[in-house]
């Protein structure tokens, strides 16, 4: 009996594919190697997952050779993948391909090669294949090219001839493939005289000055905030010099810097997790810190002790461009052993980092996707800011890098450590219910106060014409500060959503009385409805709260508050930070390094202000409207409008001058609201975890969203409602239900019309046999739609 390999293909399918072995052999360990194999008319890169004793299936050609030698899935992330497969209802196939680097997903094409017979038998040929010949005498040919060429669809049918009588061959054209698998290397060259350098080239000069004079190209960009051009730049100029290496040059610093000293509460967080590293065991960490307690020096001090065993260490931050702080004190603590991985690598130097990250006591630092580097002997995972969103992937598999990344560490056995001033409910009910140990620091280092909120009650103002921006609170602060000389930031919440409802005089917010949620507003039929249960009403023209007549759709424009700082502040200058004017490249660096140099005494901005920025000249933070967080129809409104209310109060009083925050609302007595304006993160938890404990939401119910898309809308309906009908006819036992089908807030989204189920159920097993079995019952093809299946989904709207 002959040997077959079975492969996952990356292709939406459960089942692996037999091929037989190749020509060019076997690597020793087969699976998680990457290989070639035929697909239908070309080929595909699929992951090898084992190789039996059977004969291979007849009809199918063998696989043509494997990619590696030594599995690019080795074993741990084998199991991992397995589970995420599983867990999140992906077919092993994408999932395994999402888990490798981009440029090992190379694109295959086919070629048609002449044989040597071909010229000396070119008379030969049947008359419909002497154009081919003729094509073929200047050498091999792409198969979409020939298709072209020739006019027909099966060009494999024509040339068969061609084939059989052995005088061309189909061959497989791998690529393109990185160029290099190396990685540039920047050294700084100290020019005799000064020469004139921009902002962005002087920031560069710093960050390597900073760290010995050499860095990764791919790193310095992220510490200096610059483009590649900049380097180019400066390297014209002679004042750097770029090299390509494939290891570390051995002048980049080495030395391991000194650590600070910790407070009692540091110490005592970093000693927990360190007995888990030494011991070798599995534990999950909360590490609750309000903004400026010092929640790296733990990372940085618990990570040494994993070095120090000579385990390495896995860092997932949220996004990369804004980690620049630390990313620097990590290169400053562990010189050459930093990996950095995100997705402004160069194909060559992601292959390079890949490498380089199997060498033992090595600290790879990324977003999500770092979760899947194939370090050696890991010791301990580390997710900075564990609530973000940038951790739940959107496409399949719709994975969450932070709960991947505690079941990797469960898998190896090693500590993981969770950070977040704002952590997510679902981690902070894991502490409650003993699941992971929370760490606490409750002060910040520096000593300096958490800023004070004031709640102004819009309600409260004077009435105005139109919709008030500025409470005369609000007015007074920036002009204070204004006078100054120091900056105000301004948050805009304005999340696109048009369809969302707000009683201008009282605040009111129209709800669904099952679902929780706030409802939107359809003005094609004129009825607010829940766009998890397809509740309706009639739109009101009167505010059924205070019978006023100033029910707002959507919310304040940053051209309105624009027209009102001009006409307070008619000499200075505001700038404007939104998905408008950060479209271009680099233009988020410009704003900043714009108020960093204090051209603007006012940022008004999106959520986008809210994460990272560190600028000491701002002393005030006002928000225009805190409860328009409130106005989403998602379960985690509060949620949402808690952490960023809290993050965005972070941004005042980073420096001895102190900081204010003015929250404007309507709402003033909502609960996420005060414990925002209190600092106090153990009562908006206590709060909304009553609340969704009562609704029955997570983490007191596993969810998950079903998600029908298609061109035409009947399709999408049948299609819904047969999942419906297969959820209604299996049992889902106590504390199972579904809500829906029902609208999402963007019926149609790229002219594909959606409709959603949420599926929740207590128990996580049941939840995902139900889902399964309802599937399966509504069958797996539907034409014309798909199916989309979100795993604890992040968004529900
Ligand atoms: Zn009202
Ligand atoms: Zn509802």
């Amino acid at each position: 009996m002959a040997a077959v390999i079975d492969v996952y293909l990356p292709i939406p399918a459960w089942r692996p594919y037999s091929y037989a072995v190749p020509e060019t052999g076997l690597p020793d360990e087969p699976q998680g190697c990457r290989v070639v194999v035929p697909v239908r008319r070309g080929w595909k890169v699929g992951v090898c997952c084992g190789v039996r004793n059977a004969d291979p299936p007849e009809d199918v050609a063998p696989a043509r050779e494997f990619l590696d030698r030594r599995p690019a899935i080795p074993c741990d992330l084998w199991d991992l993948g397995m589970w995420m497969s599983s867990y999140y209802m992906c077919p092993p196939g994408i999932t395994f391909t999402t888990m490798l680097p981009g440029p090992c997903r190379p694109r295959m094409s086919a070629v048609l090669e002449p044989r040597p017979a071909l010229a000396s038998r070119a008379d030969t040929v049947p008359a419909e294949l002497k154009a081919v010949v003729e094509l073929l005498s200047h050498g091999p040919v792409l198969r979409n090219r020939l298709e072209r060429l020739m006019g027909v669809p099966d060009v494999e049918r024509l040339v068969r001839w061609l084939i059989e009588q052995d005088l061309a061959s189909w061959k497989v054209k791998v690529g393109p493939e990185p160029a290099s698998k190396q990685m540039a290397i920047a050294t700084l060259v100290e020019a005799p005289d000064p020469v004139r350098v921009t902002a962005a080239g002087q920031r560069i000069l710093e960050a390597l000055r900073a760290s010995g004079g050499r860095l990764p190209v791919a790193e310095l960009v992220v510490r200096a905030r610059v483009g590649r051009s900049v380097v180019a730049t400066l390297e014209r100029a002679g004042l750097v010099v770029v090299e390509h290496t494939m290891e570390p040059a051995p002048s980049l610093r080495d030395s391991v810097g000194p650590p600070l000293s910790l407070t009692p509460a540091q110490r005592g967080a970093v000693d927990a997790v360190s007995e888990a590293v030494r011991n070798r065991v599995f534990q999950s960490f909360l590490l609750h810190g309000v903004t400026g307690s010092g929640k790296t020096e733990v990372y940085l001090t618990a990570a040494a002790e994993a070095i120090a065993q000579g385990q390495s260490v896995v860092c997932l931050v949220p996004e990369i461009a804004l980690t620049a702080q630390m990313l620097a004190r990590f290169r400053g603590r562990f010189g050459d052993r930093v990996v950095l991985v995100h997705s402004g690598l160069r194909p060559g130097e992601r292959l390079a980092a890949w490498a380089r990250s199997t060498v033992p006591g090595s600290l790879v630092i990324g977003p999500r996707s770092a979760v899947f580097a194939p370090v050696s002997n890991l010791g301990l995972i580390v997710v900075d800011e564990e609530h973000d969103a940038s951790y739940k992937q959107e496409r399949d598999p719709r994975y969450n890098g932070r709960d991947v990344a505690i079941m990797r560490a469960h898998h190896a056995s090693c500590p993981a450590l969770l950070g977040s001033a704002t952590p997510s409910l679902e981690t902070y009910q894991h502490c409650l219910s003993g699941k992971h140990l929370m760490l606490e620091l409750p002060d910040r280092v520096d000593g300096w106060a958490m800023p004070a909120v004031s709640i102004v009650d819009m309600r409260a103002e004077p009435k105005v014409h139109g919709p008030r921006v500025f409470s005369s609170l609000l007015r007074r602060r920036m002009e204070e500060v204004i006078g100054r000389g120091e900056q105000v930031l301004l948050l805009l919440n304005r999340r696109g959503y048009a369809r969302s409802v707000q009683c201008a005089d009282c605040g009111f917010i129209p709800q669904c009385p099952d679902c929780d949620i706030a409802l939107t507003f359809h003005r094609r039929d004129y009825r607010y409805v829940c766009h998890y249960c397809d509740y309706a009403e009639p739109a009101h023209d009167a505010c059924p709260s205070c019978q006023g007549h100033r029910l707002g759709f959507g919310s304040l424009g940053t051209e309105r508050v624009d027209e009102e700082l001009r006409s307070l502040f008619p000499d200075k200058r505001t700038l404007r930070m939104d998905r408008d004017t950060t479209r271009s490249r680099g233009a988020h660096v410009r704003i900043i390094d714009a108020m960093e140099r204090e051209e603007a005494s006012v940022l008004v901005g999106t959520q986008m202000i809210a994460k990272g920025l560190d600028l000491p000249k701002v002393t005030l933070v006002g928000v225009v409207n805190a409860d328009t967080p409130l106005q989403f129809p998602d379960f985690r409104a509060g949620e949402r409008a808690f952490q960023l209310l809290a993050q965005v109060a972070g941004r005042a009083g980073r420096s001895a001058a102190g900081g204010e925050v003015v929250l404007q609302s309507f709402l003033v007595d909502y609960p996420a609201l005060l414990a925002a304006a209190r600092h106090d993160y153990q009562a908006f938890a206590r709060e909304e975890l009553l609340q969704r404990r009562e609704a029955g939401y997570p983490p007191f119910a596993s969810l998950v969203r079903l998600e029908v898309r298609g061109r035409v809308g009947d399709a999408v309906d049948a299609h819904a409602n047969a999942i419906a009908a297969g959820l209604r006819a299996v049992r889902p036992g106590q504390g199972g239900r579904y809500l829906g089908p029902a609208p999402p807030l963007l019926p149609r989204l790229r002219g594909l019309h959606r409709r959603q189920l949420l599926v929740f159920h207590r128990a996580r097993s049941r939840l995902h046999a139900w889902v399964r079995d309802a599937l399966s019952r509504a069958g797996e093809h539907h034409e014309g739609t798909r199916l989309v299946v979100d795993v604890d989904p992040l968004e529900t709207a």
